[in-house]
Parts: structure tokens; sequence; C-alpha cells
């Protein structure tokens, strides 16, 4: 079996169908390992699947050590803010939040020896018979595999030469987010500090375990190809619109003028009308993303191979994997439907254009920091949870 793709999703299935017995081989396309990205966190079921693999331990000792969430407002002054506590259901800072890149690495290390890692190399044409997927990489090598998972994120290519004429509708959320990895000072605390300013900007920063600063500079705008321009395009782009700010945004912006590590995006969500054709399945981002705005998108992954593994270990001899792949797109579609499920006005109203928004917007927070609320809005933020449980895999 082939895994395309080595983020999240792809190491995560490749744990488990080797588990269950297959072969596997992932092919990443980056010829070297993506360590990039930052706070992604493990919410609801996903904690489940992490402890069935053994590894809720490894993910906690690689916790970022953020303490909570704090609203600033144009100063640095704190506004509101969320502490994180256990046992009170998740709230805007997970128990479970690790760099994206510490969690790749975490996954991929958890895989056994029958697992085979393949990287700087990508499909670009692929042949299915009943029995067989042929896929053809850039490089020119031609190789058949029984299954293909595609786990490539949300653009990715190979999705395309799957579906044909089904493809996904890619809905935009209408937000830039641009990441970047800057150097800690002692400016910084080990709160997630959220500043909301007019103009529809918003900025973060957040501690991270590897001794930098992770920092978040996002903006509400119709398509301006920001995602599509060079590294110094996009800074130039981010000084021309966040220029104008205090608190701790020159800094951030010297430090990418500098180098520091940039990765942006345009958040659309992958609403795709069928998830497999054949021999081929598609997991994570790459079938549905959800986009970072809903916080789901690690759990997803994570869930989403386990169960896939499930239904392929429940596979009667000689059925299809159609049967497995379709039992467990009925499974998955409703909580995925769930996270795409945005709260009206979202992002919109967290990102106001006016003054007089940006201050009922601190306010509103205020009101959502007391405790009353802050427990409702635990139990609204933790996560793809389900009265359903996880399936067991066969003994
Ligand atoms: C560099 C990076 C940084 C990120 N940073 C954040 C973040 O800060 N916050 C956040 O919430 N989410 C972030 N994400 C997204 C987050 O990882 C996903 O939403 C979620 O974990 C689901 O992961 P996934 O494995 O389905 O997809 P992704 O994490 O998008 O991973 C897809 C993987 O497939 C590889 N790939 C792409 N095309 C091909 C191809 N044709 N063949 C083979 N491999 C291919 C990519 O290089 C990547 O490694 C980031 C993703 C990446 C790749």
């Amino acid at each position: 079996m082939l895994v395309t793709g080595a983020s999240i999703a792809g190491p995560a299935a490749a744990y488990w169908l080797e588990r269950i017995g297959y072969e596997v081989t992932v092919l990443e396309r980056s010829p070297e390992p993506r360590l990039g990205g930052q706070n992604i966190d493990v919410r609801g079921l996903a904690k489940q699947v992490l402890e069935r693999m053994g590894l809720r331990d490894a993910v906690l000792a690689a916790n970022t050590g953020e303490v909570g969430t704090r609203f600033v407002d144009a100063e640095g002054a704190t506004v509101s803010e969320f502490p994180a506590e256990a046992g009170e259901g998740d709230g805007p800072t997970a128990e479970l939040e690790v760099l994206r890149g510490e969690l790749a690495r975490i996954l991929t290390e958890a895989c056994g020896d029958g697992v085979t890692w393949w990287s700087g190399d990508h499909v670009v044409a692929l042949d299915q018979t009943d029995d067989a997927v042929t896929v053809t990489l850039a490089g020119g090598d031609e190789h058949a595999f029984d299954l293909l998972v595609v786990a490539e994120g949300p653009g990715s290519r190979t999705r395309g030469l799957v579906l044909g004429e089904e493809q996904p509708e890619l809905k935009r959320l209408g937000m830039y987010m641009a990441w970047a990895t800057i150097p800690r000072t002692d400016a910084d605390d080990d709160w997630w500090r959220w500043m909301t300013v007019p103009g529809s900007r918003s900025v973060t920063l957040r501690p991270d375990n590897l001794g930098t600063t992770r920092a978040t500079l996002g903006f509400m705008s119709d398509p301006v190809g920001f995602e599509e321009g060079t590294r110094e395009e996009q800074v130039a782009e981010l000084r021309r619109r966040f220029g104008d700010l205090g608190w701790e945004v020159p800094r951030v912006l010297d430090a990418l003028e500098a180098g520091s590590e940039l990765y942006v995006e345009d958040l659309t969500q992958v609403i795709a009308p069928t998830w497999s054709r054949g021999r081929v399945v598609l997991l994570g981002d790459a079938a549905w993303c959800v986009t970072p705005i809903a916080g789901a998108g690690t759990s997803l992954a994570l869930v989403g191979a386990y169960v896939l593994a499930v239904e392929l270990s429940r596979l009667s001899p000689g059925r299809p994997p159609t049967d497995a792949f379709a039992r467990w797109e009925d499974w998955m579609r409703p909580m995925v439907e769930d996270a795409q499920d945005l709260p009206p006005g979202t992002p919109r109203l967290a990102n106001p254009e006016t003054r007089l928004g940006t201050a009922l917007l601190r306010v509103g927070t205020k009101v959502a920091a007391s405790r009353p609320v802050r427990s409702l809005a635990g139990r609204l933020t933790s996560g793809p949870d389900d009265e359903r449980g996880l399936p067991d895999l066969p003994a």
C-alpha cells in the first residue's frame, strides 16, 4: 500500500495500516521532513486514538507549555483570559497542544520497520484496475500497489487525478493566515496572547517547547493571491498591512524581514462529494480540510486514520476495498460535516472591520471568560467527540 503525504494523516495511517498487516510505503513530496507549522491541538476522540497508539505521554512531553489564552488590546494589556484547566473540557488552549512538526515526528517514529519512507517525489499519473493502482512518479518511476491513501493536505494534486469530474468544492473563508517562528525574547510569556485590531486583523504570539515563539498574522481579504507570492512579496505585504501596529508587531515584522520561518495559507475548506474511488482513498485535509479556524483538522486526521484501519481490517475475504471505504466514509462524514459547519459569521465576527466592532468583541471575550460561560465554551471547543465512541480493531 502507498500513502502519499507525511504530515499527520499520512504517518497515522501508516502506523495503523502496518498494525493490521499491510506493507506500507509513505511518499512525501518534500525532500526534507517538513517540521514547520505551529500549535495544533488534539481533542475529543483523537486523544483516545493517541492513547491506543501508546503516544499520549510522548505528546504530553512535547507539549508547548502554553498555560492559557489571553486576549490583549492594541497596547498588549490583558482584556480577558482563559487559563488551560485540566478536566473541564478543552478551551482555546487544549490539554494536548503540540507543534505540528513535533507531532509529525512522534507519529513517524512510532511506525514500525514494516513502513518504508520515500521523499522528494510525487505522483503525476495513476491508473487503476480491479486489483491494483499503478502510479507514475515525477522522477519517472512506476510502481503498483494494492491500495493508495492520499494524505497530501488541502492542495492535494493526486486528489485531482483520482476524483475526475467529482472535484471538491473549495470554499474560501475570506481570511489569510501567516505563521512565523521568531526568536523568543524576555517580552514573551507562556500565554497565547491574541490581539484583534480594526481592519479585520489579528496578531497572536504563542510559546513553544523549542525555545522560540510562534506568531500569527491574520487578515480578512478578498482573494489577492497572497499565498502564491514569493516569500519576499509575502513579507512586504505583511509589512504593508500590519506596519501601523504597536505591541510586539514591529518585532514580528522585523524577524520576518531577517529571515524567520514563514508559512501562509488562504483558509479554504475542502468539501468533497466522495472520499474514495476504487482502490484510492483520500484522508485528512486532502479529503475534508476544515481549516485551522475549526481547530479540528489534526484530530479528524488521527480519528480518520484509525477508523480507516478498523474498516479495512473488518473487510471480508474476497470483498473489494470499496466496501470498507464506504463504511469508513459513513462513519466519518457526520463528524467532518459538524466541524465544517462553522458558526454563522465565522471568521468575520472574530475579526471586525471597525473600532466599535473591535471594542464589542473585547467586551464579548470578557463575558466569555466568566466562569459559567467558560465552562460552556470549554464543552463547545472540546473537539470531535462522538457518542458512538471509537470502534475497536479486531483482537
Ligand atoms: C508545513 C505545514 C505547517 C502547518 N502549520 C499549521 C499550523 O500552524 N496550524 C494548524 O492548525 N495547521 C497547520 N498545518 C495543517 C495541519 O497539519 C493539518 O490541518 C492537519 O494536521 C491534517 O494534516 P494532514 O496530514 O491531513 O495534512 P497536511 O498537514 O497539510 O500535510 C500534507 C502533507 O502532504 C505533503 N504533500 C503535499 N502534496 C504531496 C504530494 N503530491 N505527494 C506527496 N506528499 C505531498 C505535504 O508536504 C505535507 O507534508 C500545517 C501543515 C503543514 C504541511
